[in-house]
Order: C-alpha cells, then sequence, then structure tokens
C-alpha cells in the first residue's frame, strides 16, 4: 500500500471532498517508489491522519484523483461495480423515457468516477477514459456495463489529449460486443439524429444540451435562425420543428455537414445548400455584417475556447469577439442563444463578457433564461468545477 502525505495546509479541500490533489500539495510518499501509475493510494494529513483514498499518477499534474472518503470502505472491484451501478441507478427516469434512448451515464467527478465518461446511444455505448486510475479497471467497468445494460456493443474512444496529460497513449476502438455502424440512429426529445460513435466529436453527439436545445427552441417561432457551429444540425432542427421560418447553419467541418444534411432529412427537413455554410463563424459573422444581412435569432455553441485554464485570458477576448458579432447581425429584439463549454469560464465571467460584447456593440440586451448541462452530467457540490456548460438566453434590444 502507498501512502500520499501531504504539505500542511493542504488537507481542507480534501476534507472538504474535493476529489482532485495537485502534485504540489504532495510533502511524501512511501514507501519511496510508488507502483504502476493509477494504483490506489491512502492520502494522509501532514499529522499522518487517514483522509481518504484515490488512485495516483505522478505522470499527472493531477497527482491524485479521490475516490473515497470513508476510512473502513476499501476500493477494491465491488466498490469498482457498485459505483457504476449507482451511477446508472440514478438515471432510472432517463431509462424510462419513450422519446429519448440517449444519454450520459457516468459524468467522471460528477459521479464519483474522476476520469471516467459513459455515454449511452441506444443500445451502444461509448466509453472514455482519461486517466491511469480508470484504465486499470476498464475490464471490470466494461464487465459491469455487460451484466447491468446488456448493450448490443461497447466502443471506447479514446483519441484524447487530456490522456496524453496522464502520459497515457490514445485508445479508440471496440471493447465489448458488435462495433457500432458509422450512422447509428437515436433519440433525442422524439427527434432522430445519426450518431458516428467510432468518428464523431466527443463521443459523437453534444448529449449536453438535450434540454437546452428544447428551450432554445422555445424562442424560435417565425424567427430566422443562424445556427453557428452547427455540427450535426440538432439546434437547427429543434428550432425548425418549433416554427422557425429558416436556419442557416455554419460549421468549419465539411463532415459534420455532411451529417447535418442526413439528419435534417430524417427529420423530414430539407437542408437548402445556400443555408449551409462550410466555412469559420467569425468571419462570416464579419461577412454578414458587412453585407448588412440580419437574423431574429443567433444560436453560437463553440468547441471549448479556452480548453485549459491557461487559455481563460486569451479566450475572453474570443468569447467577446463572437457575441459582438452576433448581436451585429441580430435585428432589433432578436434572440442570442449564447454558450461556453470551457469549464475556465465561470457562469459569472461569461455573462461578463456578455455584457462587455453588447456593450462593445452598442446594444442593450435582457437576459431571458440561464441555462447549463443537463441532468446527466451532474455537478457535484463538492466539486463546482465540474459545471462546465453555462448558457444565457439574451434578447437584444
Ligand atoms: N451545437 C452543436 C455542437 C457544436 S460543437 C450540437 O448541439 O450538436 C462545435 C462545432 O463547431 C463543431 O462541429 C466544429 O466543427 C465547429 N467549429 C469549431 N470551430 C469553428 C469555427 N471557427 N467556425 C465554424 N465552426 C467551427
Amino acid at each position: 500500500m502507498t501512502f500520499i502525505h501531504l504539505k500542511p495546509g493542504k488537507d481542507k479541500p480534501v476534507q472538504h471532498h474535493h476529489p482532485w490533489i495537485f502534485s504540489g500539495a504532495i510533502e511524501k510518499i512511501e514507501p519511496d517508489a510508488p507502483g504502476q501509475p493509477g494504483e490506489v493510494v491512502v492520502v494522509k494529513s501532514s499529522k499522518g491522519e487517514f483522509l481518504a483514498r484515490g488512485y495516483y499518477n505522478p505522470h499527472s499534474q493531477i497527482a491524485v484523483r479521490l475516490l473515497e472518503w470513508q476510512e473502513s470502505q476499501a476500493v477494491d472491484e465491488q466498490w469498482w461495480r457498485r459505483k457504476l451501478r449507482e451511477a446508472v441507478e440514478r438515471r432510472r427516469e432517463l431509462f424510462n423515457r419513450t422519446d429519448t434512448d440517449s444519454f450520459r451515464l457516468v459524468h467522471a467527478e460528477g459521479d464519483w468516477l474522476p476520469g471516467l465518461i459513459v455515454d449511452k446511444y441506444g443500445a451502444f455505448l461509448a466509453v472514455q477514459s482519461f486517466t491511469a486510475g480508470i484504465d486499470k479497471v476498464k475490464s471490470i467497468m466494461v464487465d459491469e456495463l455487460n451484466q447491468l445494460l446488456q448493450p448490443a456493443g461497447i466502443y471506447e474512444r479514446g483519441d484524447l489529449s487530456t490522456r496524453k496529460l496522464e502520459g497515457l497513449a490514445s485508445a479508440n476502438g471496440p471493447l465489448a460486443g458488435e462495433p457500432p455502424p458509422d450512422y447509428l440512429e437515436i433519440k433525442e426529445n422524439g427527434f432522430r439524429f445519426l450518431v458516428n460513435i467510432p468518428h464523431g466529436q466527443k463521443t459523437g453527439f453534444y448529449l449536453d444540451q438535450r434540454e437546452n436545445r428544447k428551450v432554445v427552441a422555445g424562442f424560435a417561432r417565425d424567427k430566422a435562425v443562424l445556427d453557428g457551429f452547427a455540427y450535426s444540425g440538432s439546434f437547427g432542427i429543434y428550432v425548425l420543428a418549433a416554427g422557425a421560418k429558416s436556419v442557416v447553419s455554419i460549421d468549419s467541418s465539411t463532415a459534420s455537414l455532411e451529417l447535418l444534411k442526413k439528419n435534417y432529412e430524417l427529420n423530414g427537413f430539407a437542408a437548402k445548400e445556400e443555408e449551409l455554410v462550410r466555412a469559420d463563424v467569425f468571419h462570416t459573422l464579419r461577412k454578414y455584417r458587412d453585407d448588412g444581412r440580419m437574423f431574429d435569432m443567433v444560436i453560437l455553441d463553440p468547441p471549448k475556447l479556452a480548453p485549459t485554464k491557461a487559455q481563460v485570458e486569451r479566450a475572453q477576448r474570443a468569447y467577446k469577439d463572437l457575441n459582438l458579432m452576433a448581436m451585429n447581425v441580430l435585428a432589433p429584439n432578436g434572440i442570442l442563444a449564447t454558450f461556453s463549454c470551457s469549464s475556465g469560464v465561470s457562469a459569472e465571467l461569461f455573462q461578463n463578457i456578455v455584457a462587455w460584447a453588447a456593450l462593445d456593440a452598442g446594444r442593450e440586451a435582457q437576459i431571458l433564461t440561464r441555462l447549463s448541462q443537463g441532468e446527466d452530467h451532474p455537478v457535484r457540490l463538492a466539486f463546482p468545477e465540474s459545471q462546465y456548460l453555462k448558457g444565457l438566453i439574451c434578447r437584444v434590444i
């Protein structure tokens, strides 16, 4: 057994059940040469008292990710199986829904399983392991998922830059059962989508926006909508179904727009060529402004503009410019639905950025609704950092 002793003054976050210990908080490790990356260790206070158990990785800046705070509770195979079962059981209401067959089953730290994401897409599961600690128990987790859910197949999407931070190679491929088809049809709020688990973005679909799509669509009747960062067309399909007059979709990726077209058709809408714009949103918005082209509603759902904390400063300006340019093409009383999925940008900061954009655009605006990630992406109170998705629906006067 390896013991991690913390430096004096570093106990508090652990006692408050925050799940991360940075390498700088560690005083010493006993024995000197700990075992494999991912090994379960005991964390002790500077005074030598038990604090928690977690898994350790000497190659990661987040040296320990905590799992269990009760001393009597060992972290063994049964522990892992139980945590996974509990996460799945907490989604019972989602399993009972007949209009939706795809949602997140395990949201890493938010479900007390740091480093592990499991998404359900119809009969298939997509798994992401971000850490050596999860890699070590992957086969146990796959076995438990098979027992709990009997999926048609479990596929790993481990081509993540975050794995590199842990010193891990990318891992991509089937873990159990059949490989998923390239176009797997799923159901979300009664809409149909094709999801490409092996090659799509993230694990194939942005499940975190499920409820937000409905809310945004509630403002779309009779509107000329611009769907920036459209990916596979989900927002566009919801707003068209809610009575939007037209949707222009912008995405820089050809594959995304191909998928978008298929998804539109699947839901009974035709995506007109002139309304599909394969281009950079920043450039396109600038061009629309110069051309005097206006919209009644703009949706902005960009990728993480601040993938790390160090990039937050620069990302603030990018978010500001983006929102400013969106306001420039919004007709009076137009609706801006704007999102940020950078966890380094807090909800408060994001609101300030949008306010700054309005000021620079010379527009007044009201917040109509504040949005976050869906309930299947829960945020632990002890780990507010896991609230990464923020959205504002604003009326821009
Ligand atoms: N709104 C989508 C998810 C958007 S993900 C949904 O709910 O499904 C972000 C998308 O932005 C990706 O499809 C990516 O290809 C695209 N993208 C990234 N940078 C871009 C840029 N500068 N201009 C246009 N599209 C971009």
